[in-house]
């Protein structure tokens, strides 16, 4: 067989350090039976994974003691809250803490989702709170950020992207920035069926992995994995992922489809 550069055994090979990450983010979707199947169907396929790729389930909270077991004699596959609180326990009915999460054996938290900060009003402050908690619980935060339309429009995405890290990933230290994620989700490519083009996913991650170098240091910039969300599909999974800082996706609808999400998966 010969071995393009850049490829080993038909898997892209960018950088073993970075992991190349699929995140499924499930909403508020699935009954508990549904996404019980979505998860059998998906480990029984037992897709061939280089050993830095992972795949994440984002699963609703009822749902993440279940998919935490399903999970767990397959050293790839990770589970993920969609959220968490500000604090680390006490009285605030209803809420759920990075403590609990951590303490049935979660790992990653999805923090600053676009669908947080716009419907339930968490602002930079407020993440910055949930990604402390994350952290000292020993959870890895998969951290959005992202332009809107008109933002991008008016082509002052990096400016906004760079404050919206600015005000929360950049206050920590390059060693609690490394156990992070960071997603790029541009918020008029989410759940719209628009997606970035490879061009413009692209320029932004290398944007942001240079603000990373500026801010930490040249090997975390290297190192972190900067994934893209906004509609992302079969499709188009291939040519997004194809992009040399692009570590792969954060995935809405199409994580909702076993067959979907394989394919996803198998785009790098
Ligand atoms: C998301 O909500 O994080 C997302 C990327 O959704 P979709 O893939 O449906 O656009």
């Amino acid at each position: 067989m010969v071995l393009l550069p850049g490829v080993v055994q038909g898997f892209k090979n960018r950088n073993l350090m970075r992991k190349m990450i699929v995140a499924g983010n499930w909403k508020m979707n699935l009954s508990f039976q549904q996404a019980n199947s979505l998860v059998h169907d998906i480990l029984r396929a037992d897709i061939p994974m280089q050993t830095n790729h992972l795949a994440i389930f984002a699963a609703p909270f009822p749902y993440l003691q279940n998919v935490q077991s399903l999970v767990s004699s397959h050293s790839q596959f990770f589970t993920a809250a969609q959220n968490c609180h500000t604090g680390k326990s006490g009285a605030f009915t209803g809420e759920v803490s990075a403590f609990m999460l951590q303490s049935i054996g979660v790992e990653y938290v999805i923090l600053g989702h676009s669908e947080r900060r716009e419907y339930f009003g968490e602002t930079s402050a407020i993440l910055v709170q949930k990604l402390r908690q994350a952290l000292e619980s020993g959870l890895r935060p998969i951290f959005c950020c992202g332009e809107t339309r008109l933002i991008r429009d008016a082509g002052t995405q990096n400016e906004y992207v760079t404050k919206q890290l600015e005000e929360t990933v950049f206050l920590f230290s390059p060693e609690q920035a490394a156990r992070m994620v960071i997603a790029y989700e541009p918020i008029w490519a989410i759940g719209t069926g628009l997606t970035a083009s490879a061009g413009q996913a692209q320029d932004m991650h290398a944007f942001i992995r240079n603000l990373i170098r500026k801010r930490f240091n040249a090997s975390l910039g290297e190192e972190l994995s900067i994934i893209y969300g906004g509609s992302c599909k079969p499709g188009n999974a291939r040519e997004l992922f194809g992009c040399p800082d692009v570590d792969g996706g954060l995935i809405g609808g199409s994580s909702l489809v076993a067959d979907d999400f394989l394919q996803i998966l198998q785009s790098f």
